[in-house]
């Protein structure tokens, strides 16, 4: 006889169809719960989301998305939905100087830092004395503490860096990886970026770029697995609000007044709307009054058409420029060769408007690539996200609330959370496993879903 025969399903909705809800999702679905997941959108993929391009009809990325083989959650949620092929590893990276120098970093068969000497010294863009001081910063910077913290500014000036290794090694790598203005940059988060990417594995460097579109990459193979594993999808429903009920359960109050009844609530929206949909009982966890405190910053994404190939370079980090680094995203059916060029932290160089944005970029590139000055640009279109991410910077997780809030069955997802990443897609992730193992937790499960670090 099944002894569970009559026994209630928890009901578990997840607000908010990014990665961090589809995680949490995914990692719900298969251990006895009744997930539903509401995405205010006609499609999932939050901020990692592609739009058609009127012109060429072609479906293109808000902004080129870059993740890591240290990745390791993201990766392991690619894989289990069965998407990881459309993610290519890119085992280079390209340094490029406005004389069209460039140089190739690999790395060899050493074990980890060793990995990078041959790259490093082989650098054309540094010269001995700013090797000398490079291998000395980022030997003291793995001898600092986990949870130090201080201005990263302030750290590098204390440890014999100059100001020319700042512009060419440790801005060009933390202001992509942070989408935070050096000035603000923590050793905290500057520690996490060099120690996982450069010390920990020979591979843990390595780029993973997706082949498709973002809303392919998160779309209907990702739909069609959670509704496999039992998620009931509702796209384009916005929630209005998330209330408290006098026995502890919640009612989701969505756009067209129709209510949800749920157990549990991961509310998986950006940190702005958290508050926003809670209402008064907001104030039943200071953590969620904290959010007040964190700031963001824009990403632009510059993306070009041209009639000829301007490199045969997959991607290039450009440096003393305004640009930060090139993409190369293919031909498409209009013959036309289509590159991204990415500024993260852009808020000083948006207050020019787009068309000077466009007009810095177009004038920069024929000193990085010759061939442009033969290349006929057939169109040009800047996109910014104003409020791409949270900034990370110095003291910034004293803001980021946990995944489990001092309010019963209110959980909380997303980049912003405590999942001691920055804001990142694999941040996003790692928040809707750690919210769901804190719901399973609770009732009585241990389930581990978060996956190891890279060693
Ligand atoms: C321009 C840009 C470039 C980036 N580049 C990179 C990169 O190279 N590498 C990297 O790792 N990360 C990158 N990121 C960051 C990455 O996209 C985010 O960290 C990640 O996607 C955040 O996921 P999330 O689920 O936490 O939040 P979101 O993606 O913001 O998801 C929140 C979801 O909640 C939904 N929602 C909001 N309100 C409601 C409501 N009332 N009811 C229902 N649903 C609601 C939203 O529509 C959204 O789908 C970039 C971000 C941007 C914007």
């Amino acid at each position: 006889m099944d002894i569970k025969l009559g026994t209630k399903k928890a009901i578990t909705v997840v607000i908010g169809g990014g990665l961090a809800g589809l995680a949490a999702a995914g990692a719900l679905s298969g251990h006895g719960q009744k997930v539903i997941l509401i995405e205010s959108k006609g499609k999932i993929g939050g901020r990692a989301t592609s739009f058609v391009d009127t012109a060429s009809g072609d479906l293109i990325d808000n902004c080129q998305h870059v993740s890591m083989k240290c990745c390791t959650n993201l990766q392991y949620f690619c894989e289990e939905i069965g998407i990881g092929h459309y993610i290519k590893d890119e085992p280079s990276m390209f340094w490029r100087t406005p004389d069209g120098k460039t140089s190739l970093f690999k790395g060899a068969q050493l074990p980890a830092p060793l990995h990078f000497a041959k790259s490093f010294l082989d650098a054309h863009f540094l010269s001995w004395n700013e090797k000398i001081r490079l291998s000395l910063g980022m030997a003291l910077l793995r001898l600092t503490k986990e949870d130090e913290d201080a201005p990263f500014l302030e750290w590098l000036a204390n440890h014999f860096q100059s100001q020319r290794c700042i512009e060419r090694f440790w801005a060009p790598v933390l202001i992509s990886a942070l989408n935070t203005p050096m000035e603000k940059v923590g050793l905290h988060y500057a520690r996490k970026v060099f120690v996982d990417v450069f010390w920990k594995n020979t591979k843990a460097y390595q780029l993973g770029l997706p082949v498709v579109p973002l809303s392919r990459l998160y779309g209907e193979e990702v739909i069609t697995w959670l509704e496999k594993t039992g998620v009931e999808i509702r796209l384009g429903s916005a929630v209005k609000k998330v209330g408290l009920k006098s026995d502890s359960s919640w009612e989701v109050i969505l756009d067209n007044s129709e209510v949800i009844n749920a157990d549990n609530i991961v509310l998986a929206v950006p940190f702005q709307r958290v508050a926003d949909l809670l209402g008064p009982i907001a104030h039943l966890d200071p953590a969620i009054g904290m959010l007040q405190g964190l700031r963001t910053a824009p990403i632009t994404s510059v993306h070009l058409w041209f009639d000829r190939p301007i490199t045969d370079l997959p991607h290039v980090v450009l440096l003393d420029s305004i640009g930060q680094w090139l993409f190369s995203r293919g031909k498409n059916d209009q013959e036309e060769y289509y590159y991204q060029v990415v500024i993260s932290s852009s808020a000083e160089l948006l207050k020019s408007g787009h068309d000077t944005v466009l007009k810095t970029v177009m004038a920069e590139l024929p000193s990085f690539f010759a061939d442009v000055a033969k290349a006929q640009l057939i169109r040009g279109r800047v996109v910014s996200e104003k409020q791409a991410t949270f900034e990370s910077s110095y003291g910034v997780d004293e803001f980021r609330p946990m995944q489990t809030t001092q309010i019963k069955g209110l959980y909380l997802a997303g980049d912003y959370t405590q999942t001691g990443w920055p804001a990142t897609m694999e941040g996003a992730v790692r928040s809707g496993y750690l919210a769901a193992e804190r719901i399973l937790e609770n009732e009585g499960k241990r389930v581990r879903c978060l996956q190891p670090d890279m060693r």
